[in-house]
């Protein structure tokens, strides 16, 4: 992959999705922070029908920890892994009112040091939430990135962040990260990839590969 095709692929992926953006819902930092801890294995929709409720109720860390485990647990059931992510939460916002003085930190080193907050989260809270640029590698943005050939079947997600940085500009990591996410999301999806009517088919060595086999299988 060179600079001049990734940045090729990214403008035809900019017009497909002009408004690429985060579609979790959230009105500060730190509920953007709670909302990326639940969207774990779990899709963004999900978790916007469970954070109004949520967020209404639970404004800061400390309103957190004055619930019992099993309250909060009961508030995001509907999410998968709730059990977990429960823990996670009041974990974190013990952490937060300990050492933080019950605020978000702002750099990526602070945040992955919290519970349940991992590179990926934290690249999505420092990019969206403190302007900082950062590409956070999601599934979608994983599986689009190897289909298209800008990184390798057996990269690791930290592999496919480090290849998107290189050949991106800095000042674009953030919006490169959105608009791979809609990409992957709305078009190039997991199960049925629209292939037949990519703008980026000619680029895609994926896509071609898969259009010849289903054209095979057929005959
Ligand atoms: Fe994805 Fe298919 Fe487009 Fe390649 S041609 S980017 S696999 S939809």
């Amino acid at each position: 992959m060179t600079k001049n095709k990734m940045k090729k692929i990214l403008d035809i992926i900019g017009e497909m999705f002009p408004d690429a953006h985060c579609e979790l819902n959230h009105s500060n930092p730190f509920e953007l922070t709670i909302a990326v801890l639940l969207s774990a294995q779990c899709t963004d929709e999900m978790v916007n029908r469970v954070t109004p409720r949520l967020f209404s109720k639970y404004k800061k860390p400390e309103d957190y920890l004055a619930v019992p485990l099993e309250e909060l647990e009961n508030d995001i059931r509907q999410i998968g892994l709730f059990r977990n992510k429960a823990k996670n939460i009041k974990g974190l916002c013990e952490m937060l009112v300990k050492e933080y003085d019950g605020q978000l930190p702002r750099t990526h080193e602070e945040l992955v040091k919290l519970p349940g907050v991992g590179r990926k989260t934290a690249n999505v809270v420092v990019s969206n939430a403190f302007g900082t640029p950062a590409i956070a590698v999601d599934t979608h943005v994983e599986r689009v990135s190897k289909r298209l050939g800008i990184a390798r079947w057996k990269d690791t997600p930290i592999q496919v962040e480090k290849k998107l940085m290189n050949l991106v500009p800095k000042e674009d990591w953030t919006q490169t990260h959105h608009r791979l996410i809609f990409f992957g999301r709305y078009h190039c999806k997991a199960q049925n990839p629209n292939c037949d009517s990519c703008p980026l088919f000619d680029l895609c060595r994926e896509g071609q590969k898969r259009l010849k086999k289903n054209h095979n299988d057929k005959n």
